[in-house]
């Protein structure tokens, strides 16, 4: 079972960036609005430039309950973090919670 609902804390431990053409004002579908500009290439979530990085979209507390307000919509950063990768697990670590249970196969 997902651990991510009582998690978020990739959400909350990265920065978040991606290519600018997935935003909306570039024909994508990430809110411009949640995002700034990182580079002429590239953009990040607000709020995740930062030494204690928190997304701008993400509610609820990190490690009780969240949600992802673009969840649809949201950069393929996003889609790539998988839970139980090493970023899922470095992220975890930091908010000082436990390894998730990995269902095999
Ligand atoms: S850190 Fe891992 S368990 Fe937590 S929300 Fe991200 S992918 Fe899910
Ligand atoms: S856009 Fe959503 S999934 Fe991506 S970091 Fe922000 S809250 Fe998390």
């Amino acid at each position: 079972m997902s651990q991510c609902q009582s998690c978020g804390a990739c959400c909350a431990s990265f920065r978040v960036s991606f290519y600018w053409a997935e935003t909306s004002d570039g024909g994508g579908t990430v809110p411009a609005e949640l995002t700034e500009e990182l580079d002429p290439w590239r953009r990040c979530m607000r709020g995740t430039w930062s030494d204690l990085p928190l997304c701008v979209a993400l509610q609820g507390e990190v490690g009780t309950q969240v949600s992802c307000a673009i969840y649809p919509d949201r950069p393929s950063t996003c889609h790539d973090v998988r839970e139980g990768d090493a970023q899922c697990l470095r992220a975890r670590e930091r908010w000082g919670l436990s390894v998730p249970q990995l269902i095999s196969a």
